[in-house]
């Protein structure tokens, strides 16, 4: 190994600052099972209020939100409808089965999102599913596969009134959805009604070292905190975590759009350099999905950046995605860019 080690496997490698760690120890702490702890219960009070809902929970990741949130929703033998690509798709269909007891039924994308015709047709005519009855929608924004692609509110508030008008709960896996909104300029309000529950992770982005927080009604939340228990999921002395998080709301939102940028700026890199193809096309968050032209060598694309200190994530080959974070500058991310460009010509033919 040579060179500086520039991490772009995942935003969620952050480590959180010397300045959020110090937080923790200004907060005070109480008993979280018993909504006795002060500080989470403003994190989730001040995450309530952003998304316009009348209450959060925090939790400790976003796989655990998102199955809170399925089986607070769904009834034993629902049918839980996704994006094909998602998380909940792709990761945690086992976890919605053995959990919860109920099947995902995954909808293919236009685009990147949610073919909404086929929803509506699913919806019209559930039997035609599983055999089931239809328990719950999610759509994920961003949409990790897409390459980091934003969820329009326009298009979420589509995929919402289709929801409503066949009285199915919508679920917002939104991870990343703080990246979306800052570069859409929008408010987490306005995201918070197109949806009946959400979820953001601290975790990525946000540079917090775990959590995530799920969002929704008063009643959801009294079911999902049911359901967190049934899971083992239910902490003392949560405010260590709550107190990075509202470290993280305060002071590292705004910064997302620097990681968006930087992933712009290696994303023309990439294309620029004629060895690439860009998948996420444009780059619109802090995402860039590409592969090479000549896909076969990938393994040696991998072993030399490996070497060169670049760290990126090797999908299903040939699908190769870096993702920004704010553990890099600008300077390291075009340095990163340099780099991956200009991988030997044995590479590429
Ligand atoms: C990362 C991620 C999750 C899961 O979060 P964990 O904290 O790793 O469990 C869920 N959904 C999406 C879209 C993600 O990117």
């Amino acid at each position: 190994m040579s060179g500086p080690i520039i991490d772009l496997r995942s935003d969620t490698v952050t480590l959180p600052s010397r300045e959020m760690l110090a937080a923790i120890s200004s907060f005070p702490l109480g008993d979280s099972l018993r909504d006795e702890d002060p500080t989470v219960n403003d994190l989730q009070e001040r995450s309530a209020s952003m998304f316009n809902k009348e209450e959060a929970l925090l939790l400790i990741s976003g796989t655990m939100t998102n199955q809170v949130a399925v089986n607070s929703w769904c009834r034993r033998g629902s049918i839980v409808i996704a994006m094909e690509s998602s998380h909940i798709a792709r990761k945690e269909s086992v976890s919605v089965s053995a959990i919860s007891g109920c099947s995902v039924y995954p909808i293919e994308e236009e685009r990147g999102l949610l073919k909404t015709e086929e929803l509506r047709a699913c919806l019209e005519n559930p039997e035609n599913l599983l055999g089931g009855t239809v328990g719950l929608v999610t759509i994920e924004n961003s949409v990790n596969a897409a390459g980091g692609l934003i969820y329009p509110l326009v298009k979420m508030r589509e995929v919402h009134e289709i929801c409503r008008e066949f009285g199915v709960p919508l679920h917002i896996d939104g991870s990343r959805i703080f990246n979306s909104l800052v570069e859409e300029g929008t408010d987490p309000g306005d995201a918070g009604d197109c949806c009946d529950s959400l979820t953001y992770c601290l975790s990525k982005g946000l540079g917090a070292p775990l959590g995530s927080v799920l969002i929704g009604s008063t009643d959801f939340i009294s079911r999902a905190k049911e359901s967190r228990n049934l899971l083992g999921g239910g902490m003392r002395q949560a405010g260590v975590i709550a107190a990075c998080g509202i470290y993280a709301l305060e002071n590292n939102i705004e910064r997302l759009r620097d990681d968006n940028e930087n992933a712009r700026l290696l994303g023309e890199a990439l294309r620029e350099s004629g060895k690439f193809q860009l998948l996420s096309d444009p780059v619109q968050t802090n995402m860039v999905l590409f592969s090479l032209i000549d896909p076969v060598k990938t393994g040696k694309l991998q072993e030399e950046l490996d070497e060169r200190g670049v760290l990126i994530d090797y999908r299903r080959d040939p699908v190769l995605r870096a993702v920004t974070n704010m553990n890099h500058s600008r300077v390291e991310v075009e340095e990163a860019g340099r780099i991956i460009s200009s991988t030997s010509g044995r590479l590429i033919r």
